[in-house]
């Protein structure tokens, strides 16, 4: 099948994947299988626009068949074609066929399972023949990965195939049983990551440009507050320039909070502009623990930029190895901005670096005050006549709160190399 010029998946080819199992809805196995099939059929092109999970029982599986089918193109099923009493998908595929003959055997499925035993020297139970059975007008699938075969059907206009459970024999049987009667034609995929402002906002931001009409499309999603724009474009064979021209525009409209694409991160970012100039950062923690350092060192390759960090928690180490003076200490307390600021100092020049960041904060539940509340943290920064301390006010756990401090550290440093302009833009926590 060609989707071609015509483009077809603009015109709504779609496809669920229904999952089969009790072990799926009790929570004991994670459904792997639909995030991967998800992913097959969008490398595809085609939109899977339904998952559904049922539990093994024969109704419910039947009657996920008929509605499904109903407005599909292609279903695929994974689950429940064992040879136990709980294996009940061939049974149920029948039923939605309504075909009224029994099941029957398909004889060279029957005879790859014979093989199949015979060949590990191992009998085979009556119950294994069962998996041989297949309601008339179906097709067995074979399966060189295990004993039971999938199935092929139509009802309607949807294809339909259920293969077996097991990740590993389902995937090989997607591969090179189903993909290649898919539609040939290319879904491109992109993302913009942002981190400092608010979903909501930023999607303000991009306006009329996230209509659900438009090719290619902008949808926003946000997770551990990195808000990112998700593209897709459909057909972008015939129009490779517009889906970089999208993203080139929503990095220009999110500027300077938009940091990367794709695989890219926050702390990768900040490395690539510190390479371009040769220079290099270190990091004072206090209440993140080591959490920027962590960000910074998951890149491989990254001592070429980053020194360290002193991870200086209790106002001992603060004084002893950043050289924060008591005296400043005991007149402001470790959680303020003439603290963060000494730490940020002492640090770049205890780790001889040109960039250096501070984070000192109260990151709950207990620990806070009136005037220093859970969830206040000050930043300092301080580089090449540059030194600074923004004041956060994070919401969230103890999780969070760090979290967003890390990131606000790596987010900061970022927007300082940048330049005065992209400093001044501010955060969404940022308080004053
Ligand atoms: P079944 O084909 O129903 O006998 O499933 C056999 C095994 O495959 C199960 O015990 C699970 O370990 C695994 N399995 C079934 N469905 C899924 C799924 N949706 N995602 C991940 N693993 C699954
Ligand atoms: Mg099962």
């Amino acid at each position: 099948m060609d989707c071609g010029s015509s483009g077809q998946a603009k015109n709504g080819v779609s496809a669920a994947v229904i999952s089969v199992g009790d072990e799926l809805m009790l929570g004991q196995t994670q459904d792997t299988n639909a995030k991967w099939l998800a992913g097959q059929f969008t490398l595809r092109g085609v939109l899977v626009r339904e998952f559904r999970t049922v539990h093994d029982d024969l109704e419910a599986i039947e009657s996920v068949l008929r509605e499904l089918s109903a407005r599909h193109d292609f279903l695929v099923m994974t689950g429940g074609l064992g040879p136990t009493d709980d294996d009940l998908t061939r049974e149920a595929l029948r039923r939605a066929m309504d075909v009224v003959e029994p099941l029957e055997v398909d004889a060279p499925a029957l005879a790859a399972l014979d093989m199949w035993f015979k060949d590990r020297g191992r009998p085979m139970t009556a119950n294994n023949s069962l998996q041989a059975l297949r309601p008339k007008g179906a097709r067995c699938l074979e399966n060189s990965l295990g004993t039971a075969p999938g199935l092929y059907a139509h009802i309607g206009r949807a294809h339909i195939w259920c293969l077996p459970g097991p990740p590993r024999e389902m995937e090989c049987m997607f591969e090179t049983q189903v993909a290649p009667h898919l539609p040939h034609c290319v879904m491109a995929t992109a993302a913009v990551h942002s981190f400092g402002q608010g979903e909501s906002f930023l999607a303000q931001v991009l306006g009329q440009r996230m209509s659900r009409q438009s090719n290619p499309l902008i949808g926003t999603t946000a997770s551990g507050s990195i808000v990112s724009a998700r593209i897709r474009a459909v057909d972008a064979a015939a129009n490779p320039q517009s889906m970089e021209s999208v993203m080139q525009e929503i990095e220009r409209l999110w500027a300077p909070y938009a940091f990367g694409r794709d695989q890219e991160t926050l702390a990768g970012a900040l490395g690539k502009l510190l390479v371009s100039r040769g220079e290099r950062v270190s990091l004072a923690e206090s209440c993140t623990g080591g959490l920027a350092g962590s960000f910074i060192t998951a890149i491989s390759g990254s001592s070429e930029w980053f020194s360290g960090a002193a991870v200086t928690y209790a106002n001992g180490a603060k004084t002893d190895l950043l050289q924060v003076p008591n005296e400043l200490l005991a007149a402001h307390g470790a959680v303020s901005a003439p603290v963060a600021l000494a730490m940020a100092r002492g640090c770049a020049a205890l780790l001889k670096t040109q960039w250096s960041a501070s984070i000192t904060g109260i990151a709950g539940p207990g620990g806070g005050s009136e005037t220093k509340p859970v969830g206040q943290v000050f930043i300092g920064i301080c580089g090449p006549r540059f030194e600074t301390v923004k004041k956060f006010h994070y919401p969230g756990d103890r999780a969070s709160i760090r979290d967003r401090a890390a990131k606000s550290a790596l987010a900061l440093l970022r927007f300082a190399l940048l330049g005065q302009e992209a400093f001044a833009a501010p955060m969404i926590w940022e308080s004053k």
